[in-house]
């Protein structure tokens, strides 16, 4: 059991002024796996104060020193990878493997990518009739989801410490754990005090109070849309800056030159890394008409490869969904998937032999109207659906009819094609191929699916305002 109650404030691990606690459940078990404190508004104003007060000489820190901290913070990560990797496992259920390959490598990743950024970075630049600076642009809220407990913590952290803004963090409180690990390896990496509070609770209290708190400046958020259109109207009324990365309900476009097991894989992958717990994943594939038989017969065959089960188990491919609340959300969109189109596999309830455990069944859908609710909605599980194309401008067409503009995939060979699909997607992020991911790559959504960028140099940006000074002399 881990009894974690102390917030993250100036420095020090601090009391919460309140007594309320938060039970984080391990998904795969049901059990209590720990106890975090429901902090108040007094303890938000007290980590918020401490920023504040870090804020003259942190936003003055020099670029060696900035590089300095986040390859500590980096190195301390690594240290602790064992343990980063089993926290994320228990308090998110996401197998051993993917804690490991995805969750603990993105993390790295991101402090790794804003040291290396830094060392090219140019914070002053002389252009024709005026100097630009850029300068740290304040204390900044970090509010994160618990779908990747360290990947969005740290690529807001990593580039706010890049950028010298002090900040102040609200994990989600369904991971809060793994947070609190890079906590203690900040502490440990020598960030100045003050220049890095954490304070754990509910979204209506310290979701709530950050976006709405004046001592901030500016507010970057990961999580839902109706959520985000909140931090938005709060944000308003100070005139907060804000960054948000929100949901998405990406294509997968198979081009007809296209490998048709690669493709399948893909597709699968989508929904089954992460237990479909993903904002960017390719849930609505595209496959030309003459494939569609292959293809579905393809992808059913391949479902045997991503096995589901217990997330601490050698060779599981997908662990249970986070909670009670995400499964009944899932199953509820299975059901209208059942009466809006043919299910090819999977279905409601729980996959055999997996009662306990918020485990769902992987559903693939076909025959699925463009409109249809699971079309068009982001339903956040292992759940796919599967549409024909004839030429792919209609392929491309059905992929832009979406709210959301995060991510999109292509499958195929041919350089034009591709190229052409590529540059017509309106969203954010386009992966051809089963692409390496490059961590100095921006991420972030076009659309509802956000604004603002993170992730390398377009992740600092966010975190400076841009002055000009014009009549500067030369030193
Ligand atoms: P959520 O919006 O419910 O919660 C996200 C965070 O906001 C949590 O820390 C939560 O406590 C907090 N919060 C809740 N109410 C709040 C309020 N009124 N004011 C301020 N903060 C509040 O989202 P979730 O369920 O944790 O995550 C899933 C969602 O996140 C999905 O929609 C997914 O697509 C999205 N997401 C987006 C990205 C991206 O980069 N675009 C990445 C991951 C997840």
């Amino acid at each position: 059991m881990r009894n974690q109650t102390k917030h993250f404030i100036n420095g020090e691990w601090t009391d919460s002024t309140g007594s309320e606690t938060i039970d984080v459940i391990n998904p795969a078990t049901e059990e209590v796996m720990g106890t975090i404190s429901s902090g108040t508004e007094e303890d938000l104003d007290k980590a918020v104060k401490a920023a504040r007060a870090a804020f003259p000489s942190f936003s003055r820190s020099t670029k060696e020193e900035r590089i300095q901290w986040l390859k500590n913070i980096a190195e301390g990560y690594e240290a602790r990878k064992d343990e980063l990797i089993e926290v994320m496992t228990d308090e998110l259920g996401s197998p051993l493997s993917v804690s490991e390959e995805v969750h603990f490598a993105a993390g790295l990743g991101h402090f790794r990518q804003a040291a290396e950024c830094l060392e090219d970075f140019s914070f002053t630049e002389d252009r024709d009739g005026h100097t630009l600076m850029k300068e740290s642009i304040g204390v900044s809220g970090l509010i994160t989801p618990w779908n990747f407990p360290t990947n969005q913590t740290s690529t807001k952290i990593a580039s706010a410490i890049a950028a010298g803004s002090p900040v102040v963090l609200k994990p989600a409180s369904k991971t809060p754990f793994a947070a609190m690990i890079l906590a203690e390896i900040i502490d440990e990496a020598g960030v100045p005090k003050g220049a890095f509070n954490l304070v754990n609770g509910t979204g209506s209290v310290i979701g709530n109070g950050i976006s709405s708190h004046p001592g901030i400046d500016f507010v970057s958020f990961t999580g839902s849309g109706a959520v985000g259109e909140k931090i938005m109207q709060n944000a308003a009324e100070t005139i907060k800056k804000v960054a948000l990365e929100l949901g998405g309900k990406s294509p997968l476009i198979v081009l007809d030159d296209a490998d048709v097991k690669e493709a399948a894989k893909t597709a699968l992958s989508s929904i089954m890394t992460n237990t479909g717990q993903v904002c960017s994943a390719g849930t609505r594939v595209f496959i030309p008409q003459s494939m569609k038989e292959d293809f579905e017969k393809t992808i059913v065959e391949m479902l045997e490869e991503f096995p589901v089960g217990d997330p601490r188990k050698e060779g599981v491919a997908t662990g249970p969904l986070v909670s009670e609340d995400q499964w009944e959300t899932v199953q509820s969109y299975i059901e209208k998937g059942e009466k809006e189109a043919t299910v090819l596999a999977g279905g409601t309830g729980k996959p055999e032999g997996l009662e306990t455990g918020y485990f769902a069944r992987p559903t693939i859908f076909t025959d699925v109207s463009h409109d249809a609710v699971i079309a068009q909605e982001e339903i956040f599980g292992p759940v796919t659906t599967l549409f024909t194309y004839e030429d792919v401008d209609q392929a491309i067409e059905m992929a832009n009819d979406t709210i959301y503009g995060l991510a999109g995939y292509i499958v195929g060979n041919d350089p034009e094609t591709i190229r052409h699909v590529a540059s017509n997607i309106r969203a954010g992020r386009i992966k051809i191929n089963n692409a390496k991911t490059d961590f100095n790559g921006p991420f972030g959504g076009y659309k509802q699916s956000g604004i603002g960028r993170e992730w390398g140099d377009f992740g600092i940006e966010e975190y400076l305002e841009i002055k000009s000074v014009h009549g500067l002399p030369s030193s």
